[in-house]
């Protein structure tokens, strides 16, 4: 039995959720995040069911000085959601939604998942741009920018975002959006959780769907240098409703995946077209006729599928380790690092993608939101998995590797791609002026840099 201290008693006397202590039945699947080779031990976790929860236990952070993590989906790759000692802040039982289709206009709660969202607007014909795998936290992902398979048609989620509701350090509950609270709000927006805790997420919706022609075109990896050297040529003047990836893998064993494939290396196109499926249709063809495929799923398919289709690869619970640049273009070296670390995977469950940007992304002045890269032609993850601690390291050093390779010719990072890097990376996360404004605004929101895990802005 664990002895609960006086202050968790005065939380506990003031909350609706639930208070998950040490040694309580349900601890060890509360604490669990995402990522398997996180294993932390918060003091209390919170599972909050509105404001008023979450201001008691932020009070309790207050008053006790502990560390408090905030968790969405509790995806964050370093593990900044959950927490030694202190609280955690869980949000997961926040789940409302409410799509208005007429103005087409989306309400999430900060719990919510992002095929939970698509799940209800793909039901009126509408989407958001969010990621690309359904049980990631829209709360996390959106605060950093959001990347994924619309971008390049509709932008980053932080594009599309109407208004949110936060509380802040202090507990005060305000609404910001371009009318309230702007400079939060433009800080909010890539921001991360470095301001506050975002109970509710306000976006626009697009008219996508619910058939979009997308999936996934893959070859032998050793054709990789040549694959690549067409796609950047492709893709000078592809249109903004085409977003791809180039992803470097061994064919995954699923039941979508013909059963003499499994275990294959490959180079594959990850493709959506947010259009219709005839236009899409004519954007790929050129990429399906650059050498006859191993396997080739562009077809036709409801997004909610496309969405989902990743899912697969990425479960809770395996360990997980990722180092991530931009690049702002695919040079013949970038193209040739990216093959050979290609060609040096040794698991079945190791992978990189190479996202396309540009687009719509790159035509929102860079200025008008704290996201950092507007400018970045690509952006690569190099991630590590194994299923557990056996083979971790090696993962690791081959993700080290990968990302040493590439060093020279990276032009920024992707803010929700960073692991514990320091604050010199975070800073070239967002690029010299950003950064000094994100520090302006930490010193009015958050002087005493209460949420400091996170991709953390000092108030100094
Ligand atoms: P959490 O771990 O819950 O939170 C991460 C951090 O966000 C917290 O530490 C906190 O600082 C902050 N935070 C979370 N919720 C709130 C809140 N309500 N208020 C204030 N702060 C909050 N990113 C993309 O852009 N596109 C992708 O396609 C994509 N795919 C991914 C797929 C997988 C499998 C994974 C693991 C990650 C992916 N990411 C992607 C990265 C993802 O955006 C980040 O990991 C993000 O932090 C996940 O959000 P979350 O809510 O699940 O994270």
């Amino acid at each position: 039995m664990s002895t609960i201290s006086p202050e968790i008693q005065a939380l506990g006397e003031n909350f609706r959720g639930e208070l998950v202590h040490p040694g309580e039945p349900s601890y060890d699947d509360v604490r669990k995040v995402w990522n398997g080779s996180i294993d932390r031990r918060p003091g209390v976790v919170a599972r909050c069911t509105g404001v008023a929860d979450i201001r008691s236990a932020l009070a309790y952070a207050r008053r006790t000085g502990g560390p408090v993590a905030v968790r969405g989906g509790g995806h964050s790759f370093p593990g900044h959601s959950t927490c030694d000692g202190g609280v955690v802040l869980d949000l997961s039982l926040l789940k409302g939604i409410r799509v208005d289709p007429v103005r087409r206009t989306a309400r999430a709660q900060a719990g919510v998942l992002l095929g939970e969202l698509d799940r209800e607007t793909q039901a009126f014909g509408l989407a958001t741009p969010s990621g690309i795998v359904t049980h990631t936290g829209l709360s996390g992902l959106t605060l950093g920018g959001g990347i994924g398979w619309l971008m390049r048609k509709y932008g980053l989620s932080i594009d599309n975002l109407i208004s949110v509701d936060v509380v802040t350090a202090e507990g005060e509950l305000v609404t910001a959006s371009e009318d309230v609270n702007a400079d939060l709000f433009w800080g909010i927006r890539g921001g991360g959780g470095n301001f506050g805790v975002v109970t509710e997420f306000e976006f626009r919706l697009h008219p996508v769907g619910p058939i979009v022609y997308a999936g996934l075109v893959a070859w032998p990896m050793d054709q990789s240098p040549d694959l690549m050297r067409f796609y950047r040529d492709w893709i000078t003047d592809v249109p903004d409703e085409l977003t791809t990836a180039v992803i470097h893998r061994w064919l995954p064993d699923t039941p979508t995946i013909p059963a003499e494939l499994h275990g294959r290396p490959v180079v594959a196109v990850v493709a959506c077209y947010a259009g219709p499926v005839e236009d899409g249709e004519k954007a790929v063809a050129p990429l399906k006729a650059f050498a006859p495929p191993l396997l080739d799923t562009i077809i036709p398919k409801p997004y909610l599928d496309l969405q989902s289709m990743l899912d697969p690869s990425f479960p809770h619970g395996r360990w997980y380790y990722m180092r991530a640049c931009d690049v702002a273009e695919l040079t013949d070296e970038v193209i040739d690092i990216a093959a050979a670390r290609g060609l040096a995977i040794d698991s079945p469950y190791t992978a990189y993608p190479i996202f396309h940007l540009g687009g719509a992304i790159s035509q929102v002045p860079s200025d008008s939101t704290a996201f950092g890269g507007r400018g970045s032609g690509h952006t690569i993850n190099f991630v590590g998995v194994t299923l557990g601690p056996e083979g971790f390291e090696e993962q690791r050093e081959w993700v080290r590797d990968s990302w040493r390779a590439m060093e020279p010719h990276q032009s920024g990072v992707y803010v929700n791609f960073l692991t514990d890097e320091g604050t010199d990376r975070i800073r070239s996360a967002y690029g010299a002026a950003t950064y000094d404004r994100l520090v302006a605004l930490k010193r009015k929101y958050d002087p005493g840099n209460l949420f400091h895990l996170n991709q953390n802005i000092p108030p100094l």
